[in-house]
């Protein structure tokens, strides 16, 4: 583990530097504001990536993202610049599909989502219902159990640009069974967008559906664990593995949770200024160095 007394790795030395690359095998890391913003890639996050795994680290990409499936993360990644395989990829809809797979759950998942999570659910044979718009007809209040599918053992809730009160009914009237499990993809808040438009993340449907079925959901997403005990299976060491994100809460407090080293990064969600009343408060979850932009370590080792 990396104890050194340098926070901002730019004030480090050279054998500092070096200190803190050897301090780490596996290197795990988010992707909006880390690695790219929308369809453009962060200057120098590609060579970093890159130079970690010319120094043989393992890489793996951990996004909270629900909306795609692992391949087509690899293909944005590989097109931005970076060398990525989908075994690398850890995306929250990918994980949904492996946790039901590995406790061989057989029956129907009702999915408050997208396609990203239907067709990761589809690559491991489990059937599933209810993407794409579900409209407020006037009557929409005189549902019937009828209207319920009998074969629904699950409900997942992910992100849906769909989403709807029948929606809402659909997934708490399910849940209204004990045996019914409950899983959400992540509670993000909102969107990492700047300006003055809010777009609210997958934490506000998956808190309505907490609140109108009165359950709590299995999170799978970070900033919970379920990633560290994934990649257990595999031999993973949390004392030599790196967390970089760019947002506290989420990256950084899933990397202290685990028990991994974290870098934090100054080019998505939370800003300097965010950081250093965080510092002054004394307010966990802080990170153990951070940097303005991952691309800012290649001319650190040079
Ligand atoms: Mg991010």
């Amino acid at each position: 583990m990396f104890k050194s007394a340098v926070f901002n790795l730019e004030e480090a030395s050279k054998d500092q530097v070096q200190e803190f690359l050897n301090s780490f095998d596996t290197v795990l890391t988010d992707c909006d504001g880390v690695l790219w913003i929308d369809n453009n890639a962060i200057a120098g996050s590609a060579e970093a990536m890159n130079y970690f795994r010319k120094l043989g680290k393992r890489i793996f990409y951990v996004t909270n993202n629900s909306t795609k499936i692992r391949s087509d993360f690899a293909l944005k990644a590989q097109q931005l610049g970076f060398i990525a395989d989908q075994e690398e990829i850890l995306s929250t809809a990918y994980l949904v599909a492996h946790y039901l797979k590995g406790i061989g759950f057989k029956k129907k998942v009702y999915l408050i989502g997208s396609n990203g999570i239907g067709d990761e659910l589809k690559a491991v044979g489990i059937r599933h219902i209810g993407i794409g718009p579900d409209n407020v007809k006037p009557d929409f209040k005189n549902m019937k159990p009828s209207d319920l599918d009998p074969e629904v053992g699950a409900v997942v809730v992910g992100y849906d640009e769909h989403v709807s009160y029948p929606k809402f009914m659909k997934a708490a009237s399910y849940l209204a069974s004990e045996e019914c499990l409950f899983i959400a993809t992540n509670t993000d808040e909102r969107f990492p967008k700047s300006g003055s438009i809010v777009v609210p993340g997958t934490g506000t449907l998956v808190r309505a559906v907490e609140t109108c079925s009165e359950r709590k959901a299995l999170v799978l997403g970070k900033p919970n664990d379920y990633v560290r005990k994934f990649l257990e299976s595999s031999g993973l060491d949390p004392a030599r593995t790196l967390m970089i994100g760019d947002r506290c809460n989420t990256d950084i407090e899933f990397g202290v949770r685990c028990g991994f080293q974290t870098l934090l990064v100054l080019s998505g969600v939370t800003s300097t200024k965010d950081l250093e009343k965080m510092r002054k408060e004394q307010k966990p979850p802080l990170p153990d160095v951070v940097l303005p932009k991952l691309g800012d370590l290649i001319s650190l080792t040079s």
